[in-house]
């Protein structure tokens, strides 16, 4: 067999491109994900222009839609260590928009083939929510189903997050649909044909403050009587399960051995591949562009490829959703908010559980490929739909992580990037019909743990979809209405 290496870092070969291709991923982005290309200490430097050739070659894309992906920052591999004695003012609120991303938008890379037009099922949003949603109405043998995405497939937070996956939240609601979310997880690589690098190596929680460590006491009950077997710990008992970490200022811990991560990426894909193969159309780099509204109904979602007539809209375009909702003359009360995150070199496997340091946002896991991936929120970051990276963040990070596990010092962040939280006044989603227009249904809302949920989510909202006589009360708690009522769901386990 030939082996004629196109990324040698990450060891990926021209039959890896060309099997990307074969998937479907012709873009620069999409084939870097596919192949990891580009991941890797060079972060791209040696081998986008191969990776370039081969498309312009395979023909998968004219000139003009061959673009580089977007860079990312830092320039060149810097130890942690470095990165924390960068200085930031604190009292002022991160700026940075760089760098710009590329692929957002980018017109050369429609499809060329005609959108439908019409579906019974109209979904806005390309991210785990709607996809996980497409899959579960097929399965419901709804396959009438189109998805419009404006960018990749993992343009939005689904290809941004941390792939944290944990039972230990603060309502009931959200440990039940967390507990079945991981339940599907767990068979997702028999069920759906691909692995999703599942690792259940726990969530430890640490607490710097009696009132946070009040709150990991007063979930830990909730959570044992739902059947989650959290365990309050000391500092020390907390460095039992991770022992390099240093527990400064901890005065308690919260450790659920079930929690997990897994690997973002192909999850989604996971969905998107096996929804396509039963008739729904994933349509990406489709931005929707507005709506034809008549009596009291959606009757097309407009495109900037064309119109596509429908019954029911789903908005699922996470931080995006008030934007396109306004659209419609909506008016979500979610906000976006950036969340920077980043990667360093692999290392051996040493880190088993997800740390997060619930004060401050801190939060870090071990991947499958060994590489250090957390992230911590910014109390100052202003709310806007901002994609940039800042080396306040990375300072900041370094700072906190190194402050907790010092033996990080000298390894190397190799990447960040940022998502944006989808953030809504009670930190709960929003489901269910839309007040006015009510054949269009909400998904979002979903902040930081969207992830998470998605699985169990649009199983229970396929039913709900499908089934007349379904009253599943999921769709009226967290429906759009609970705003204006005064009714808020409060979720108090957000990290960041
Ligand atoms: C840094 C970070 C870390 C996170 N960590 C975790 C974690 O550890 N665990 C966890 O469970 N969750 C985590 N999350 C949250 C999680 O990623 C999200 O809740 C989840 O991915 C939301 O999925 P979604 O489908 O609602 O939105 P998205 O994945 O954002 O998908 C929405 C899609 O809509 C598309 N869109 C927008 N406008 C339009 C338009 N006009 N037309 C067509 N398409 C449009 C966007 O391009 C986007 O792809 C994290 C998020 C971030 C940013």
């Amino acid at each position: 067999m030939s082996k004629a290496l196109v990324c040698p870092c990450e060891d990926v070969t021209v039959e890896d491109v060309e099997h990307a291709f074969a998937r479907g991923f012709t873009d620069m982005e999409s084939i870097k994900r596919y192949t990891g290309f580009g991941t890797g200490i060079c972060q791209g430097k040696s081998c986008m222009g191969a990776v370039a050739r081969l498309i312009h070659q395979s023909k998968a894309r004219p000139p003009a839609g061959i673009a580089p992906f977007t860079p990312r920052t830092p320039l060149f591999p810097t130890e942690l260590s470095v990165l924390a004695t960068a200085p930031f003012d604190v009292q002022k609120a991160p700026v940075g928009s760089t760098p710009r991303e590329v692929h957002l938008g980018a017109l050369a890379l429609r499809s060329e083939l005609p959108l439908p037009a019409r579906a019974k099922v109209v979904i806005i949003g390309g991210g785990i929510m709607g996809l996980a949603l497409a899959w579960n109405l097929v399965l419901r043998g709804e396959t009438d189903v189109v998805v419009l995405e404006k960018g990749y497939l993992l343009a939005g937070a689904s290809g941004r997050n941390g792939g944290g996956v944990r039972m230990q939240w603060g309502t009931p609601s959200m440990i039940a649909l967390a507990k079945r979310s991981i339940e599907l997880m767990k068979s997702f690589a028999r069920d759906m044909g691909i692995n999703i690098w599942l690792r259940q190596g726990g969530y430890l929680f640490l607490a710097t403050s009696k009132e946070v460590a009040h709150r990991l006491e007063a979930n830990q009950k909730l959570h044992n009587a739902h059947g989650v077997p959290t365990e309050i710990l000391t500092a020390d008992g907390a460095r039992e399960i991770v022992p390099e970490l240093t527990c400064k200022n901890v005065v308690a811990a919260a450790w659920n051995p079930e929690d997990g991560v897994i690997f973002p990426w192909p999850f989604l894909w996971g969905y998107a591949q096996a929804a396509t193969r039963r008739g729904v159309r994933v349509e990406t780099f489709t931005d929707v562009t507005g709506f034809e509204i008549s009596g009291g109904q959606i009757r097309k979602v407009k495109t900037d490829r064309g119109d596509i007539a429908c019954e029911t809209v789903v908005l699922a375009a996470g931080a995006w959703s008030p934007e396109v909702a306004a659209k419609a003359g909506i008016r979500l009360p979610n906000e976006p908010h950036r969340h920077e995150i980043c990667s360093t070199e692999p290392l051996k496997p040493f880190l088993g559980p997800l740390v997060s340091v619930l004060d401050s946002g801190l939060y870090f896991s071990q991947s499958m490929r060994g590489e250090i991936v957390g992230g911590m929120g910014d109390p100052k970051e202003p709310a806007g739909l901002n994609l940039g990276s800042t080396l306040r963040f990375l300072s900041r990070y370094a700072r906190a992580l190194t402050e907790q596990l010092p033996i990080l010092g000298r390894v190397k962040v190799l990447r960040q990037w940022a998502g944006c939280y989808d953030v809504t006044p009670d930190n709960s989603p929003i489901l269910g019909r839309t007040p006015g227009l009510p054949n269009l249904l909400q998904m979002s809302g979903f902040v930081g743990h969207g992830f998470m949920m998605a699985p169990a989510v649009a199983e229970r909202m396929a039913a709900w979809m499908t089934e007349a006589d379904n009253t599943d009360e999921l769709f009226t708690r967290f429906n759009l209405q609970r705003f204006a009522e005064g009714r808020l769901e409060r979720e108090n386990m957000i990290i960041g």
